[in-house]
């Protein structure tokens, strides 16, 4: 785990809670609004929805739905030149949050809009495990 050479997210104070619970519980976090309850993503100070403050970090199911694909046969970061081609997806969580990510585990032409997936961890370093998907049924 540590030759990953690829970039890797700034962890803050702010959104270590997110890092921390896909680290440490294989789980996804995300930021509950307390005025209102809107589940966000990205982890911001306010809520889209409302702008208050105050969130609560609430363990989401993990699911979702593909709701947009690209397959990146272009390399575009050097990190990536042994990957191409590969997918990169826009979640619809089950929860609401819209999620930029990738399906592993199966080609890139069966990753179809529609596709129900599920959270699959990826540890790359001690610090940060990615959230990437997997198909719901294999
Ligand atoms: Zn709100």
């Amino acid at each position: 785990m540590s030759t990953y050479d690829k970039p890797l997210p700034e962890l803050t104070e702010e959104n270590r809670p997110f890092w921390d619970s896909l680290r440490e519980r294989s789980t996804l976090s995300l930021q509950r609004c307390d005025a209102c309850g809107h589940i966000r993503y990205p982890v911001g100070r306010v809520c889209p929805e409302c702008l208050a403050p105050g969130a609560t970090w609430t363990d989401v199911s993990g699911g979702g739905e593909v709701l947009s694909r690209i397959v990146f046969h272009q390399v575009y970061n050097q990190a990536f030149a042994d990957d191409v081609p590969y997918n990169v997806v826009l979640v619809q969580l089950d929860e609401g949050p819209r999620m930029f990510s990738n399906v592993v585990g199966i080609p890139n032409d069966e990753v179809q809009v529609g596709l129900r997936v599920r959270l699959h961890c990826d540890p790359v370093t001690d610090e940060v495990t990615i959230p990437r998907f997997i198909p719901e049924e294999p």
